[in-house]
């Protein structure tokens, strides 16, 4: 057991050095800060392939983040266990003050974290938590009766009556880079020691976004044909990008950007004050009287994009191709599964999971009940997205769907694995039997 005494800086979701608050205060703190990061088996086995492109971008973020803290003789120490075993290691290896951490709202993380602080304090070892990954967190933005909002609009003008630039305030750390612990440890596991296999063809989207692209987000972000959108998702959920620092970018350029930067805090906020959604449960719960079909043959047509409908095919192709899907295409694939196959949404959400680079539980699901219009600020039940209308609307020229369909011909196509229209009023039957009872 070494007796000088450390603080840890435990990294999450805030996989990054520059203006990261917890490592901040923990630099600060009169003693070497050891850096560490845990790929827990609790998470990691409830990924149900091999080839996981968050795995593999978190993986390789450590390697970036390793040669960092190696240009000031430090290193970070990684571990392939639970977090209960390895703070149990550390706790005998090393005489620790406190550990220090950012904030995760999710209802799992914050049970683990509960869990840990009540291990350490038991130590007599500090448990300091900062917010980070948002602007307002937990009770910041409240109605004036003191309760949660549960619409996006009145939130989003409320979070921007609240913001003041000390909030955009970055934790500037570099000054304190030399109080990190000084060791040597080039133990990272392999993407095979961690049970996972390389992706082919995975491009993790760059971490920079031109002023270009956000001055004309309003005019390009609906057209999946065209990069038109920031790819930050990846960056925003790991946080290898700082939020202050984007959202003070958006402020200066783009008012609309800067919504869908809200939209992320408002489902964060949702997904900390009801946490049942965490559950598996409708935020609305009178939408779990919905008698699903989940015919498993239309799931796996839709997961394999072969459903018949070319947008719909053509997105879930991008999305088990790369990672990606574009938002407009989100809602369409999902609306279909939804709707006009009647398969669980929550059938829908965990595919997505699996698959999606930016994968993010409290947007995933917040999109998934908008789809299903279960959720709190959801689309209307009985509007039914109609795929060949948003077709003539936002690939007008096939651009979309031929990039992900290279051998699509329009009059020589998989037939539709259902009619529209029939599967509208199927839709509306069943959705307005639930809502009766
Ligand atoms: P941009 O359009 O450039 O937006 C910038 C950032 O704002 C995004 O990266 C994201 O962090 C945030 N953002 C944008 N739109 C939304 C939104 N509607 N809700 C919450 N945050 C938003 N987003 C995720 O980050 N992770 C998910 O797992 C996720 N799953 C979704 C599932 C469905 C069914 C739907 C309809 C939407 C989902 N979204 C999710 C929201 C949105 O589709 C993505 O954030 C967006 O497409 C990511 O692309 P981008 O980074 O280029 O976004």
């Amino acid at each position: 057991m070494k007796s000088d005494p450390i603080v840890i800086f435990w990294f999450r979701r805030d996989l990054r050095l520059d203006d990261n608050t917890g490592l901040y205060h923990a630099l600060k703190s009169q003693y070497p800060v050891l850096p560490i990061f845990i790929f827990d088996t609790d998470i990691l086995k409830q990924f149900e392939t091999p080839e996981n492109a968050q795995v593999e971008f978190i993986h390789q973020q450590l390697q970036i983040l390793q040669k960092e803290l190696r240009g000031y003789g430090s290193s970070i120490e990684i571990d392939h266990s639970t977090p209960e075993v390895f703070f149990d290691n550390l706790c005998k290896q090393y005489t620790i003050k406190a550990v220090y951490i950012n904030e995760d709202y999710e209802l799992s993380a914050r049970r683990r974290d509960t869990d840990i602080e009540n291990f350490l304090r038991k130590k007599d070892i500090d448990f300091l938590s900062f917010k980070d990954q948002v602007i307002f967190s937990k009770e910041d933005i409240l109605k004036d009766d003191g309760t949660p909002y549960t619409v996006f609009t009145p939130y989003s003008k409320r979070w921007k009556q609240h913001i003041q630039p000390v909030h955009l305030q970055s934790f500037d750390n570099r000054d304190f880079f030399s109080n990190f612990y000084k060791f040597e440890n080039d133990n990272i596991p392999s993407l095979s020691d961690l049970g996972f296999t390389q992706r082919r063809g995975l491009i993790f989207p760059p971490i920079e976004v031109s002023d270009h692209l956000i001055k004309n987000y309003n005019q390009q972000r609906d057209y999946p044909s065209i990069e038109g959108t920031s790819r930050l998702g990846i960056h925003l959920r790991f946080g290898t990008i700082s939020i202050r620092k984007l959202i003070a970018k958006a402020q200066s350029i783009n008012d609309t950007f800067l919504n869908e930067l809200i939209w992320r805090e408002f489902y964060h906020a949702i997904t900390w004050h009801f946490p049942h959604i965490c559950k598996g449960q409708a935020f609305k719960p009178q939408y779990d009287e919905i008698v699903w079909r989940n015919n498993e043959t239309e799931f796996t047509a839709w997961c394999e994009g072969k459903t018949g409908y070319p947008i719909v095919d053509a997105g879930m192709r991008q999305l088990n191709e790369t990672g990606f899907m574009h938002n407009r295409i989100r809602m369409i694939t999902a609306s279909f599964l939804i709707k006009h196959l009647l398969i669980d949404w929550r059938w829908g959400e965990a595919y997505f999971a699996n698959k999606l680079l930016d994968f993010d539980f409290a947007a995933n699901n917040g999109g998934w009940q908008w789809a299903a219009s279960s959720g709190c600020d959801a689309v209307p039940y009985f509007r039914i997205f109609n795929p060949q209308l948003q077709t003539e609307k936002f690939d007008k020229h096939l651009e979309y769907i031929k990039r992900w369909i290279p051998d699509f011909d329009p009059l020589n196509y998989i037939p539709p694995i259902v009619n529209h229209e029939f599967a509208r009023k199927r839709a509306l039957d069943v959705y307005s039997n639930a809502l009766k009872k």
